[in-house]
């Protein structure tokens, strides 16, 4: 995108967009300098000016070569925002699903957006070594599987891919996050940058319909609950929570126990 100027915004899901000054359409008529990738959020800077979106859990961008002329209808359809480029080309922000949390930012600069400003280290930035990993989950606390999933101390790591990083690394989701040793902390680097580049990978040139299927395929335990842990063939087990739940596999990652589930402990009371 970069280099071309942008034409027209229409902003179809008005609950979307979080900002209201500087406005929408101050973006027409400015350049687009880059687009850039800062934990789950996508910065677009076009002459000074940035577009910010964070894409929840059923959000995407889809770019079009030539964006369709067809009229948006306010609430009715998946697009939250469409943007046109000089050139015809353009891309729509959507949400699919009833869970409407897609967020979209006009701001100046991408720290004006809260959640953004606190975003941890980045685990595929060169700064994200074992020892900034050792040093971070000091810090905390918390369950290894939280501290993973903490956006402020490590950003753009969500409920899938810890649990691919705590199976690649042996390493029971429940384990205290300050109480690993080094070789732990060691392979809980490895495992986290090893699932997370190879996911990159293995999405550039996937169609978007292709895109979801794929995640799912090449996870080893998350959302695979009852099925052959591909590692060692024991059966990955789950443990529930409100509104989602986490996978793992007992023999290769909690010595063969099987954590205790706090929704099937409740029915059994
Ligand atoms: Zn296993």
């Amino acid at each position: 995108m970069a280099g071309r100027r942008i034409d027209r915004c229409r902003l179809a899901s008005f609950a979307a967009l979080r900002t209201v000054e500087p406005p929408l359409d101050d973006l027409v008529g400015r350049v687009v300098r880059g687009v850039e990738r800062r934990g789950k959020f996508v910065c677009m800077e076009a002459d000074g000016l940035w577009l910010v979106a964070h894409l929840a859990r059923g959000g995407w961008v889809r770019w079009h070569d030539v964006l369709p002329a067809t009229a948006l209808k306010t609430g009715r359809s998946p697009i939250a925002l469409r943007v046109g480029l000089d050139d015809g080309a353009g891309f729509d922000v959507t949400e699919m699903g009833r869970e409407k949390r897609l967020a979209l930012w006009v701001v100046r600069s991408p720290e004006e957006v809260g959640p953004l400003a606190g975003l941890g280290v980045d685990p595929l930035d060169p700064a994200f070594t074992v020892d900034r990993l050792a040093e971070l989950l000091a810090s905390t606390s918390a369950t290894v599987k939280h501290a993973l999933t903490t956006q402020s101390l490590i950003a753009g790591v969500g409920n899938a891919y810890s649990d691919e990083a705590l199976h690649r690394a042996g390493l029971s989701p429940y384990k205290g996050a300050g109480r690993l040793g080094r070789d732990e902390v060691a392979r809980l680097h490895d495992g986290l940058v090893g699932v997370l580049s190879e996911a990159l990978d293995r999405v550039a040139g996937v169609e978007l319909t292709e895109l979801k299927g794929d995640k799912w395929r090449a996870m080893a335990v998350h959302g695979r609950t009852g099925q052959k842990c591909p590692t060692c063939g024991d059966t990955i087990r789950e443990v529930s929570f409100a509104t989602k739940s986490l996978q793992y596999c007992p023999t290769c990652q909690t010595g063969g126990r099987t954590l205790a589930d706090r929704r099937m402990s409740k029915l059994l009371k």
